[in-house]
């Protein structure tokens, strides 16, 4: 390996990180490797892991199930184009996620990234309504709070606040916004928590194509858990006023709200269902975006004749074949018993977080951990003191959160929410 600082040299003057300035780039801190959930520096220490490099990489890393399957899938073939030609990697997975997934969702489109999959899951949507001859209901609904990807599409249905909306103002299709749900999981049900986004589809579902949400977790807007009931509710209102429903399980999905998918907390089915992330075990990019044939055949037997999507990267072998290997992988490991056993000990550590006089709220649902802080962390200041203390977090805006892969163990999860009470004491 190059040494230390060639490596930073060359990566500070060249490279973009996820939202980072080329001209005052953050700090970064060179990985030589990774195994079950720790990260080794290349200066040789080693930190715990507790962001499962944004919900991904749910068996830990260096798997070797994973690696095998990848090995065995490079000598058969890395990619070939899924444009007239399929394999049994895509058909294997294709399979799984059909099997997996509710009832009437059976059509599944991959594709190669979160934000592309909901850009399809959308695009089917306006397909769909083009094909029935209502090309007006052409917008979405979306909620504040909501994070669904950095592309055109995606972003236009992201919060409006953090979703970057003044700074592409006039390039992103409008869309509807609803309040972000306030009754919290857990808590008991209150009625009126849906009225805002019932009045706006009762108000404009002649030109609304689809309500798009994340079910139960809204993540990177805020790390909120929200009411089941809520999504029941979404459900009905979708069908009453003949609105297609999108729900975005990019990282909820595979297990990581303590349900295979979150829409089984309420024991719904959306149209369009969108996944990713955890999909591979976080080790290539690969998502899908599932539907149902009514609205797959709909949107097919409009005067495109098809569906208008065909990435070059579509299903691509390795990315199947190790998602196959790792949803096989989590099916048959005790995950409900992992996940439970990863929230409980969030509960009992981090709660105790909250009486701390800079700390606002403290939440934990199934493997997922967030204590929201009076102000935003400084994380110029509190990254690399938790790199000193020896773990993973990569807290953003005024939350410090951990969703560590389900492998963890009880003394690494430990020295995870020890440290996070470290630096609020500091704080
Ligand atoms: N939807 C949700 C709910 C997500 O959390 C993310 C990624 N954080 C995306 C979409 C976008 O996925 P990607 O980064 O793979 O494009």
């Amino acid at each position: 390996m190059q040494d230390i600082k060639t490596l930073t040299d060359f990566d500070q003057q060249h490279l973009w990180h996820p939202y980072s300035s080329i001209i005052d780039p953050s700090p970064v801190w060179p990985v030589s490797s990774a195994q079950g959930v720790r990260i080794r520096l290349a200066d040789g220490r080693e930190l715990i892991d507790g962001m499962a490099s944004w919900w991904c990489a749910i068996h830990g890393y260096n798997h070797p199930v994973l690696n095998r399957a990848l090995a065995k899938q490079t000598e058969q073939m890395a990619h070939v184009m899924f444009g007239g030609l399929t394999h049994e990697p895509a058909v294997e997975l294709g399979r799984r996620l059909v099997n997996l997934t509710p009832e009437p969702l059976d059509k599944v489109f991959f594709s190669d990234s979160g934000s592309v999959a909901v850009e399809v899951a959308i695009k089917m949507a306006l397909q769909y309504w083009q094909a029935r001859e209502q090309s007006g209901k052409h917008r979405l609904l979306s909620l504040r709070k909501g994070y669904h990807g950095d592309t055109f599409g995606a972003m236009s249905v992201c919060d409006p606040v953090t979703g970057m909306h003044e700074l592409f103002s006039g390039l992103l299709p409008s869309q509807l916004f609803a309040p972000a749900p306030t009754c919290a999981f857990g808590a008991d049900w209150d009625a009126t928590d849906i009225s805002a986004l019932a009045t706006l589809l009762e108000q404009h579902h002649q030109e609304l194509a689809a309500v798009i949400l994340e079910p139960i977790v809204q993540g990177a807007g805020g790390m909120r858990f929200y009411h089941p009931e809520y999504l029941r509710q979404v459900r009905k209102l979708c069908d009453h006023y003949g609105v297609l429903w999108i729900a975005d399980e990019i990282a909820t999905g595979f297990g990581r709200s303590g349900q295979l998918f979150a829409c089984e907390h309420a024991d719904v089915v959306p149209d369009i269902l969108c996944l990713g992330k955890a999909m591979t075990g976080g080790y290539l990019s690969l998502a899908a975006t599932l539907t149902s044939t009514h609205v797959a055949e709909t949107l097919c037997s409009g005067s495109a004749g098809c569906f208008m999507h065909g990435p070059t990267f579509m299903a691509n072998p390795l990315a199947c074949a190790v998602s196959v290997a790792s949803i096989d992988l989590l099916l048959n490991s005790p995950w409900q018993q992992r996940i439970a056993a990863i929230e409980t000990q969030l509960r009992a550590e981090l709660v105790p977080l909250a009486n701390h006089a800079t700390v606002t709220d403290v939440r934990v649902l199934g493997a997922i951990g967030v204590v929201e802080m009076k102000e935003a962390v400084d994380l110029c200041q509190i990254q690399p003191r938790l790199v000193e203390l020896g773990v993973w977090l990569r807290p953003f805006g005024r939350l410090i959160y951990l969703m560590p892969a389900y492998v963890i163990k009880t003394d690494e999860l430990g020295a995870l929410t020890h440290a996070i009470g470290q630096v609020i004491a500091e704080s």
